[in-house]
Order: structure tokens, then C-alpha cells, then sequence
């Protein structure tokens, strides 16, 4: 027994989420991050700010030239270009909310993950899919922000990224918000009570 350790004891979970573009990710993390326990990386970015985004609380929004400053001096716990711009987790600030004893949400893309999984980083590794490809296209032309073309776009990357789908340890299905909610915080709960 004294081998075990009180696996509730130990420093926070960091806990990667992806999903492809118009899964309903973006809902899920926020409501993952009123829970008091949970942290959320905020990760640097050089796309332009969005109405209602706020530096420091959405992104900490960077210039292209801070951003490969940054990538110099080695503060990304990993980073990779998305449609075009840069984003990346910053290593500090996720050290900084783990020291706190928090478990961490890295909301970021398949390749960022994958970075993360070669490095052997341990994390709880999970992967949304939209219903169907169906409904996924419904959900990006229901957003309005973005033209026929990006939307294309989208659902071809998307494909590609849902074939990465097996590398993590989970799967789940985004059909219901509320089932989804439950599941992810089952999944945080019981990673917490594993022995290694
Ligand atoms: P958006 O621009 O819509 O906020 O995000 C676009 C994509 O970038 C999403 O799939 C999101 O998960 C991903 N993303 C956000 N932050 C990071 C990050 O720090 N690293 C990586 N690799 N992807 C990120």
C-alpha cells in the first residue's frame, strides 16, 4: 500500500481539449472555467481580436514579431499556426495555475496536441466530434462569421483532424451540451483516483 500515492493530493490535471471547428468547444471550455478548481490557459495569439474579446482574459493577443520573440526564448509549452495565424500555450502561466493547485484546460488544436503527446507531456487528453459531418456544417453556417469558402475550408481540416481522433484518451460526441458537461467532469473526477 505505501506505494500508492493519495492520487487526490497531487498537483493539478492538465487537461487538453480539441475539436474541430464548430463542435460547440468554445461553450463547453467557458462553462468548464466557472468551476472553482479549474484554471484555463490562456494562450498567446497574432489573429485579430474578436467583438467582446478581451486581452488577458480570452487571449493575450500578440504581434507576429512578439509571438517568434517568444518562440526564441522557449516560453511555449507548444504552439503551431491555425488558419493561418500563430497560437501557443505559454509554459509560465500554466505552471503558474498548476502551483496554485488547480487543474488546467489547454484548449488548443490537433497539432498543438500532438506536439504535446511526442513530448511526452502528461495530460488528460480529450477530443470532441460534432454529432455528424452534417450537422457540423450546419453549426459553422449558423455562426455567420464566416464566408462559403471558409466554411469549406473548415470541414476539410476538420475531416483530417477527427482522423486524429484515436490518439487521445478520450472521444466523446458533443450532442448535448448538459451530457457533455457531466462527462468531461466524470472523466476530470475519476483521472484524479488513477494510480499512476
Ligand atoms: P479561435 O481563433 O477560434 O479562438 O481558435 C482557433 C483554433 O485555435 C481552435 O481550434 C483552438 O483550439 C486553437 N487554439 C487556441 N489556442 C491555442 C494554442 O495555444 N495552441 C494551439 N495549438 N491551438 C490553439
Amino acid at each position: 500500500m505505501s506505494n500508492y500515492k493519495i492520487s487526490n493530493k497531487r498537483k493539478g490535471l492538465l487537461i487538453v481539449i480539441s475539436a474541430p471547428s464548430g463542435c460547440g468547444k468554445t461553450t463547453v471550455v467557458k462553462r468548464l472555467r466557472r468551476g472553482q478548481r479549474i484554471g484555463y490557459s490562456i494562450s498567446a495569439t497574432t489573429r485579430g481580436r474578436r467583438t467582446g474579446e478581451r486581452h488577458g482574459r480570452d487571449y493575450f493577443f500578440m504581434t507576429v514579431r512578439q509571438f517568434k520573440d517568444g518562440i526564441k526564448r522557449n516560453d511555449f509549452l507548444e504552439w503551431a499556426k491555425v488558419f493561418g495565424n500563430y497560437y501557443g500555450t505559454l509554459k509560465g502561466y500554466v505552471q503558474r495555475l498548476q502551483a496554485q493547485g488547480k487543474d488546467v484546460i489547454l484548449d488548443i488544436d490537433v497539432q498543438g496536441a500532438q506536439q504535446l503527446m511526442r513530448k511526452g507531456v502528461d495530460a488528460t487528453y480529450i477530443f470532441m466530434l460534432p454529432p455528424n459531418v452534417m450537422e457540423l456544417k450546419r453549426r459553422l453556417m449558423k455562426r455567420r462569421t464566416d464566408t462559403r469558402a471558409t466554411i469549406q475550408k473548415r470541414l476539410s481540416l476538420a475531416k483530417k483532424e477527427m482522423a486524429c481522433a484515436p490518439r487521445y484518451d478520450y472521444i466523446m460526441v458533443n450532442k448535448k451540451i448538459a451530457e457533455t458537461m457531466r462527462v468531461i467532469k466524470m472523466i476530470i473526477q475519476s483521472e484524479k483516483y488513477k494510480t499512476k
